[in-house]
């Protein structure tokens, strides 16, 4: 099959490599010059591990290449994906549909012969008939079928996600619409795959109603959490008390700083603002929304508490700035909320991420950079882990403790043992685990 992938970013770049290496011949266009020109030399705008390889196996295999103009890939395509972005829409938290309508023109004006739209971009129900209207307006009597196919993959683990889903939703009613779907996707069939067909209405509403459902699972979690703390109970264990009941699943129940991400925050304020308009609020993801957007500048008062109740003249080092690991995206990302509350009680702070100083440099301001660990936490008065990468999991504490001038640590994902800390010598702060009184 031919396809063709309108925006390169996070999910157009995986979803276009992934279905590359499906052998489908696949062009993946976007509107930043700057970024097709890096990709046609080979390299990667965004980290997400394994995309390297897979994007230089393909473009050498002739099955992948990259256009700012999508003329060529949309007229000779057998489906046209847009993947563009879709953020909040600035004042109100409506989703942003302009990118998406701005494809759907460009499509419109040059496809030819029966072409096959898919909306995998996140976009509010009704999105694909609006959709289906500019393609009809501006070229009357095409032939054409607009799809909802909604992405579910996670940044940091996409690659995997993309090739080996737990489910393949694809909202439709045409048949041979159906039908050029099932051919796209009939590699990951012999995988078992479960592709579910439904309205096109009904698509677009799983995908929000699936984000909004697993930010509801960890905002539970966080509130229990600070429960544990108060009445001396330990959150991980009762993760895992409730966890191992299949009813509900031991996924998503990581106490932590509250969620992030290019996803979660946006998703959910557009479901509430879609909701509101229906005349149905959805007041427990509204609360939801509220309670997450407290809890971050909450985790700053930990630290401040943790440093005796001022952080004023006193340095603190971050140590990851990611909104989770093995990603180098900020966007709504914990520490960002986190750093300025610090900043704005007169802590100087400096910072490591594995991935992510280079995003982060454009959106914070007046924080230190390190170039590992140890730099970032030598001369600390405090640490506060934000990020749970991998690198950070095994320091060697002794060492930590030398380099802090004095050996306090915040922990906001519990990746330690809070006895072991405290047998070391660190006043050791995590999320939830309260000490019986
Ligand atoms: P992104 O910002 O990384 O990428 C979007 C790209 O589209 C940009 O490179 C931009 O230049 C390009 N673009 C915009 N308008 C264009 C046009 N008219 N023609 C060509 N290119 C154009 O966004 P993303 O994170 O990949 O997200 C894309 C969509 O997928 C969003 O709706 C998002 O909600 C959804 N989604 C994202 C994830 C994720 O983990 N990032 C997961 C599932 C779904």
């Amino acid at each position: 099959m031919r396809v063709a992938m309108i925006g390169s970013g996070y999910v157009g770049l995986v979803s276009g490599a992934c279905f590359a290496d499906f052998g489908h011949v696949v062009a993946c266009i976007d509107k930043d010059p700057a970024k097709i020109a890096a990709l046609e030399r080979g390299e990667i705008p965004i980290y997400e591990p394994g995309l390297s390889e897979l994007v230089a196996k393909n473009m050498r295999e002739g099955r992948l290449t990259f256009a700012t103009d999508l003329t060529e890939a949309v007229r000779g395509a057998d489906a046209v994906f847009i993947a563009v972005g879709t953020p909040s829409r600035r004042g109100d938290g409506h989703a942003d549909l302009s990118y998406v309508y701005q494809a759907a023109r460009e499509i419109a004006a040059v496809m030819d012969g029966y072409t096959v739209v898919v909306t995998k971009s996140t976009v509010p129900v009704g999105t694909g008939d609006e959709v289906e209207r500019i393609l009809r307006e501006t070229r009357p009597g095409a032939n054409f079928a607009v799809v909802s196919n909604p992405e579910f993959l996670r940044e940091g683990a996409a690659i995997s996600d993309f090739k080996r889903p737990d489910r393949i939703v694809i909202g439709t009613d045409d048949p041979r619409a159906r039908e050029v779907m099932a051919e796209i996707y009939r590699p990951l069939y012999l995988n078992q795959a479960p592709l579910l067909f439904t309205g096109r209405r009904t698509a677009e509403v799983i995908k929000y109603a699936g984000n909004a459902f697993l930010a509801t699972k960890i905002t539970f979690i966080n509130e229990i959490a600070d429960l544990c703390e108060q009445v001396g109970a330990d959150v991980q264990e009762v993760a895992r008390g409730i966890g191992l009941d299949n009813r509900i699943g031991a996924k998503f129940l990581h106490a932590g700083p509250g969620f992030g991400g290019s996803c979660f925050p946006k998703d959910t304020l557009a479901l509430i603002k879609t909701a509101q308009d229906a005349g149905t609020p959805v007041r427990i993801v509204e609360t939801v929304a509220a309670v997450n957007d407290q809890r971050k500048r909450a985790m700053a008062r930990k630290v401040i508490a943790a440093c005796g109740g001022t952080v004023r003249g006193k340095t603190v080092a971050v140590l990851g700035l990611t909104f989770k690991p093995n990603t180098d995206d900020m966007r709504e990302a914990p520490s960002l909320s986190i750093i300025t509350a610090l900043q704005d009680v007169g802590a100087s702070v400096k910072a490591y991420d594995p991935e992510g100083m280079t995003q982060a440099k454009t959106l914070l301001d007046g924080v230190t950079y390190c170039t590992d660990a140890y730099a970032c936490v030598e001369g600390a008065d405090a640490l506060v882990i934000v990020t749970e990468w991998d690198a950070f999991r095994a320091l060697d504490l002794d060492r930590v403790k030398r380099l802090l001038k004095t050996p306090v640590v915040v922990d906001l994902r519990n990746i330690y043992r809070p006895e072991d800390m405290t047998k070391r010598g660190f006043t050791y702060v995590g999320v939830g685990r309260g000490r019986a009184p």
